[in-house]
């Protein structure tokens, strides 16, 4: 890529599986160094590492529960020693605990806020540091269709997500006079691990609801991703890009 990507240090929470994961590999094939964040799965953090390596790219690992401050603190030090300072943060980690809302568990609510919401602010912060040093940086949040449009049985992912959106937006303000722009990438049913166990019938209404008629591909999400955080989009800030093959009309 032509930008400069090159130098860019970029940090893909959850970049160890799915979307993450093609984010990881298409920053690291468009030259910057990628730091893949995971929490429980060290193999699968590993696989990415490895294969951005056989690609001649530079990648590394770090297990962090990106809920914890202290963990993410320490994670974004070891980031800098080995890779530089961080101006390309991806906030992608997310989990779902899906229920009714009569049914749902104050843990699950809270789990689900301070994994998918709670470790956007902690991550974000941290990466304005070298953002702000630099006075260039790219934040680029993974949200949810559901954080727009709302999803029976997920009061507490599309909160989480609909959160992710007003803080982009208000962080894209505090910011964007020193050259740091704030994006929010909401995708609609991407196959992956989150959405391999939904019933088939579950995943029959979300086909017939999409315009193109199938889920999308991490790849497709990762492309828009891409683009967010190279010089392309300089003049793009706290906008939502729906990348749900059309299912949010
Ligand atoms: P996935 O396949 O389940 O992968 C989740 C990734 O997040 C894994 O790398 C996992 O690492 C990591 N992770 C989970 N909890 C973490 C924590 N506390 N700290 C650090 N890493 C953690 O999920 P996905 O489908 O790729 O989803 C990625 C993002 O896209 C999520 O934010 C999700 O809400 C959003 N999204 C997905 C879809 C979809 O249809 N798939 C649609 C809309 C939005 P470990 O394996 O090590 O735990």
């Amino acid at each position: 890529m032509s930008d400069g990507a090159e130098g860019r240090v970029a940090l893909v929470t959850g970049g160890s599986r799915g979307i993450g994961r093609a984010i990881a590999l298409r920053l690291a094939s468009s030259g910057h160094p990628v730091a893949v964040n995971y929490a429980r799965q060290p193999e699968a953090a590993a696989a990415v590492v490895e294969e951005i390596g056989r690609s001649g790219g530079r990648a590394v690992a770090y297990k962090a529960d990106v809920s914890d401050g202290d963990q993410v603190s320490a994670m974004f030090a070891s980031v800098e020693a080995d890779l530089g300072p961080v101006t390309v943060l991806v906030n992608n980690a997310g989990i779902t605990a899906d229920n009714l809302l009569l049914r749902m568990s104050a843990d699950d609510f809270d789990r689900v806020i301070a994994t998918n919401l709670k470790s956007v602010y902690v991550c974000t912060r941290l990466a304005l540091r070298p953002m702000l040093r630099a006075h260039w940086g790219r934040v680029v949040s993974i949200a949810s269709v559901a954080g727009i449009t709302g999803n029976a049985g997920q009061s507490n992912y599309a909160a989480s997500k609909a959160g992710m959106i007003g803080f982009s937006k208000a962080v894209s303000k505090e910011v964007g006079s020193r050259g740091i722009t704030v994006n929010v990438v909401a995708p609609g049913f991407i196959a992956t691990d989150l959405t391999e166990d939904l019933s088939q019938g579950v995943k029959d209404e979300a086909v017939r609801r999409t315009a193109l008629r199938r889920f999308g591909e991490a790849d497709e999400v990762a492309g828009a991703v891409e683009f967010l955080v190279s010089d392309a989009a300089s003049y793009i800030s706290g906008q939502v890009l729906a990348v749900d093959g059309g299912l949010a009309l």
